[in-house]
Formats: structure tokens, sequence, C-alpha cells
């Protein structure tokens, strides 16, 4: 198997959010961590819904997944929905990446004063969540665990950006030596 490597795509995310996000990463997985070029926000804009004014993340992910290869993690400066749900903080196909948007994860959507080390945070947690179900793993009901569902952003606040020992077992299982412990 050639080894894995993650690669953080932005659109439209400021570069200073994205390269500390990049070190946070490289803290928790031993994996390389790359970033992409960053995609054209064309292709994204193309499932967009005016309407609604939020993209269709799974079938941007759908597209996204025939031109990017595993892992990639995308980063969107826009809101989102999935059939059936009002909005998604994220998203993520098992076997190939995920992508994190970035909208509802800003304290001024709550109407709070913006602040990078909220969002730096929200975000480390939600990229973290969705790198996880690329790697397989699935929801956890440990409190703490980054990979508990998150419906609002006072639950993506009470949880950690750490996974619990039984998540962070069973991606070793599947992927030796991943993690940093
Ligand atoms: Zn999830
Ligand atoms: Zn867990």
């Amino acid at each position: 198997m050639e080894a894995l490597k993650i690669r953080v795509e932005p659109v439209n995310v400021e570069t200073g959010l994205v390269h500390r996000l990049v070190d946070e990463l490289r803290t928790i997985f031993t994996v390389e961590v790359i970033t992409g070029k960053g995609l054209s926000p064309g292709r994204v804009l193309s499932f967009y819904d005016d309407e609604r004014e939020q993209v269709r993340a799974d079938l941007l992910m759908e597209d996204l997944s025939r031109i990017l290869p595993p892992v990639t993690l995308l980063l969107i400066d826009s809101d989102a929905y999935v059939e059936g749900l009002n909005f998604v903080f994220g998203i993520a196909k098992p076997g190939w990446g995920g992508a994190v948007f970035l909208t509802r994860l800003k304290p001024e959507f709550y109407g709070f004063s913006s602040d990078d080390e909220v969002l730096s945070a929200r975000l480390l947690k939600e990229s973290i969540h969705e790198l996880g179900h690329a790697l397989g793993l699935e929801h956890c009901k440990t409190p703490r665990c980054v990979m508990r569902f998150s419906n609002s952003i006072m639950e993506v606040d009470s949880k950690t950006h750490r996974f619990c020992f039984r998540c962070a077992h069973s991606l070793q299982l599947r992927y030796p030596g991943v993690l940093r412990t």
C-alpha cells in the first residue's frame, strides 16, 4: 500500500488558518500532511444552491473524489447541506476523505465577535472528525471524543480534538502507527 498522506485543500480559506491546522494535524497524525494548491472556487460554486445560500456537500464531494486522491481534506469557507438536513459542519467519504465547511464554525455566525482561537479550535475538531470517518471510524458516544456526532456548535465546543481510547485503538488497528501517542 502506498504510504498514507493527508492533503489539505482549502477553498477561499485564509492561509494563516490553514497553516495552523496543518501544523496541528501533524501533532496528531504521524503521516505526511501537505497543503494542496487550493481549488478553484468555481468548481465549488457549481454546487452552490442560491436559494439556500449553501453548497450541496454530498454532490460536491462525489465530484471532487473523482479528481483528488485519498486522503483529501477540503476546507471550504461556505455553509453547506445534504438532502434532508438543514446544514452540515462537514461530511466524509470513507476511504477517500472529507470536507469541513467554515461558516457555522465562526463565532460571528452566532452573533459573537470573530475569534481566531475559537474558529481554529473548532476547525481542528471537525477536521479530525471527518478524517476519522475517512479512515473508517464511525460515530462514538464517548462525550469528549472527537468522533462524537455534533448537531450544534455547543456540541462541537463540548468535545475535544482527541480520539477516545476505543477510537484511537480502532484507528491504530487499521493503520498501525497512524497516531502519535
Ligand atoms: Zn460524523
Ligand atoms: Zn471515540
